[in-house]
């Protein structure tokens, strides 16, 4: 039997595929449009998964397009809890889960990524969460709920550990915190945002972590996970101190009710295994969002596209960029030409009263200027006479315009993009300083 033929397909339901749809029309497309995705949701939102854990916002409100009346909206025939796990580009077909084949004539694949479970013994075990999906969330907030009954019950207080002090590690410990459980961050980097801080920042974000109520457990490996009288134990490997010494004589971190996994996500490519797509952390592409196969596009968390600061291909897994690059290849879907400007990676994080702000690379640079701030302190990487990346710590504010102008180089006016006033003095002194 031949496969059933379609025009235009979309692989996930996330940020990127909801605005290549949406951009798709409004360029005109009047097509049909396919979407297949993995769940049952609208589109969601998972950088606000935390936030509905810790309660702080309800399930409806991670939902940033709507119910799921916005497939019907963007005029999308959706195909819900219909998983890919087989694609062929050069053949132009796909497979789902429930044994479906589909022709189709141009595809966008946006299914982003998933937790990325490192492989200590016992990770499988029950109490252990990833935080991505909408059902992960759900999850999770069931399995704080329960923590904190079996806690009443017991007289004790619920107790979480979080794998991992990266961006999304130290939002997860502030939810589980919020929603009443004692929270323990076990890194096994000397650091914390070990890929994001420049070392004199460190101490400072590390003490206002702790302020904030957190155990924070520094280069620390764990070895194994075990389940004892329902309770998570970990066993630790042996600890790193922040000069590189070894220390064996590591303490435990104790036991936990439940261990949330934040060490970092891989990009959903299962259904191109053995395809001839180029590949590497994502799924390469160019300037407008097309692989290496014609008729094969690809945006958000999945895709590898092309830095602007080094020129070598990455994955930027942000919110806002998934939404900008959907919207490119929404617009290349339709059949127009439309490019890319690309970013750099940028985020921003509370930690206590401050804000972290952190773009760029802070780890290739051939000069750096550190400087103490009212409260926090700044530093900046320049490679090849060009500022590379940055660190704000305690007024992150202009952290959003300073990443576009790193991303666009000298070309854009620093000046009006940082508006607050004491700033412009700042950059005026970053780019006197950056030849
Ligand atoms: C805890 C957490 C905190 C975050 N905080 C921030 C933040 O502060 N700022 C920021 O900018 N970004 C943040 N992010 C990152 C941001 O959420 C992502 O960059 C963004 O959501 C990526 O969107 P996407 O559409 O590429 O992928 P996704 O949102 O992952 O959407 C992909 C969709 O495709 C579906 N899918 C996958 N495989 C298949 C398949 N084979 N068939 C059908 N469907 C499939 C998936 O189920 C999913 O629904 C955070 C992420 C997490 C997890």
């Amino acid at each position: 039997m031949s496969p059933q033929a379609l025009d235009l397909v979309i692989i996930g339901n996330g940020a990127a595929a909801a605005e290549a749809a949406l951009a798709a029309r409004a360029a005109g497309y009047r097509g049909e449009l396919d979407l297949f995705a993995d769940n049952p949701h609208p589109p969601y939102n998972p950088m606000l998964g935390p936030y509905y854990v810790s309660g702080a916002i309800p399930l409806r409100h991670c939902f940033p397009f709507g119910g799921l009346e916005f497939y019907d909206r963007s005029r999308i025939r959706v195909h819900l809890d219909e998983k890919v796990v087989r694609l062929a580009p050069s053949e132009k077909r796909l497979t789902t889960d429930g044994g479906a084949e589909y022709a189709y004539g141009t595809c966008l694949v946006a299914s982003g990524a998933q937790t990325a479970f490192p492989p200590i013994p016992g990770l499988d075990s029950p109490g252990v969460y990833g935080l991505r999906s909408c059902d992960d969330a759900v999850r999770l907030k069931e399995a704080v709920a329960l923590a904190t009954a079996r806690a009443t019950r017991e007289g004790s207080r619920p107790r979480a550990l979080v794998l991992g002090a990266s961006f999304a590690g130290l939002k997860v410990a502030d939810a589980l915190h919020l929603a009443g459980m004692d929270v323990c961050i076990v890194e096994k980097e000397p650091s914390v945002l070990p890929l994001s801080v420049h070392p004199d920042c460190g101490p400072l974000i590390e003490h206002h972590v702790r302020e904030q109520g957190h155990e924070l457990r520094l280069g620390v490996t764990i070895d194994t996970i075990e389940v004892e009288d329902g309770r998570l134990v970990a066993r630790l490997g042996d600890a790193v101190s922040r000069d590189g010494a070894g220390d064996a004589s590591a303490p435990s971190v104790g036991q936990a009710d439940l261990l949330v996994v934040c060490t970092g996500a891989r990009a959903n490519l299962a259904f191109l295994a053995g395809s001839e797509v180029d590949a590497e952390a994502g799924l390469i592409v160019d300037e407008h969002l097309m692989t290496s196969v014609p008729g094969l596009y690809a945006a958000g968390d999945v895709a590898q596209a092309i830095d602007p600061l080094s020129g070598s291909h990455q994955v930027v897994a942000l919110w806002a960029n998934a939404r900008r690059q959907g919207r490119t290849a929404g617009r290349n879907l339709a059949g127009l030409h439309a490019e890319d400007p690309g970013c750099v990676s940028c985020n921003i994080q509370k930690v206590g009263d401050l804000l972290f702000a952190s773009a760029g690379s802070m780890q290739e640079y051939d000069r750096l200027d550190v400087r103490p701030e009212s409260g926090g302190l700044t530093a900046w990487a320049y490679r090849d006479g060009r500022l590379a990346g940055f660190n704000l710590l305690g007024d992150a504010s202009p952290a959003g315009p300073l990443a576009c102008a790193l991303a666009r180089g000298r070309s854009v006016n620093m000046a009006e993009a940082a508006s607050a006033a004491g700033w412009a003095r700042r950059i005026a002194w970053m780019s006197s300083n950056a030849g």
